[in-house]
């Protein structure tokens, strides 16, 4: 094979590698906002979660003064009853009772439903909040993690730049120079392997006679029509 083909077969490496590369790097920070944001619905929800428990609580303290203010009324009530005059002011003393009565068990009612809640929600939040802890432990590390790979695919990205500055000194100035039309042109593969005929860069044959030239050409051939940099491997010889 042609030695500029070889370089310009090693340039294509490093510049699909930093391609790679460059995509991670500028993938890291989406990622970490993607998991920064579930966390942060979750830490939502959880407190969500915890402010129903407190209103809960909150209405249940309501419904217990409720019960002893009415507890207070009905004993106040039925010493007045002693006093009353009329059957029309005892009976009216019977319905304010009825009523605190009535105040009293509908709260209890309530307060039953509230504890039967506040359990479901204690369990709730309590998952939530081990669940988070776990979560924010995941996120800190991948932070990490995205932080050591960024710097790592830099230093490698930089490293490819050297040796891509060597082989720059090496390879024909023609030839390179048709690689990075080419590269510019379509992108990833401006150097392409040409089996049956047909060149694997734009998927179309070669003129027979262009094809008969490539297998023996010594020269940098190029594809007449995509004009990638072409190559030919001749099959190998089954073992003897
Ligand atoms: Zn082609």
């Amino acid at each position: 094979m042609n030695a500029d083909i070889g370089l310009a077969s090693r340039l294509q490496e490093i510049d699909q590698r930093t391609a790679a590369l460059e995509k991670e790097i500028a993938a890291l920070p989406r990622y970490i906002a993607e998991l920064e944001r579930q966390f942060g619905e979750h830490q939502k929800k959880f407190e969500e979660g915890r402010g129903s428990l407190v209103a809960n609580q909150k209405e249940r303290k309501t419904l217990e003064g409720t019960i002893i203010d009415s507890q207070q009324k009905i004993t106040r009530l039925k010493d007045q009853m002693l006093q009353a005059k009329t059957n029309e002011q005892y009976k009216a003393f019977q319905h304010e009772i009825a009523h605190f009565e009535s105040v009293i068990s509908t709260s209890e009612d309530r307060i039953l439903e509230l504890m039967e809640a506040a359990e479901t929600l204690e369990a709730e939040v309590k998952k939530a909040e081990a669940e988070l802890a776990v979560e924010k432990k995941h996120v800190e590390g991948q932070k990490v993690r995205a932080q050591e790979r960024a710097v790592a695919d830099q230093k490698a990205i930089a490293e490819g730049k050297a040796r891509r500055a060597g082989i720059e000194k090496e390879i024909s100035p023609a030839v390179l120079k048709a690689y990075e039309y080419v590269r510019k042109k379509v992108g990833a593969n401006a150097v392409c392997e040409v089996v049956d005929g047909t060149c694997t860069g734009c998927r179309l044959a070669l003129r027979p006679q262009y094809f008969q030239e490539l297998k023996t050409a010594q020269d940098v051939r190029y594809c007449e029509n995509c004009k990638r940099i072409i190559y030919w491997n001749p099959p190998v010889a089954p073992p003897a």
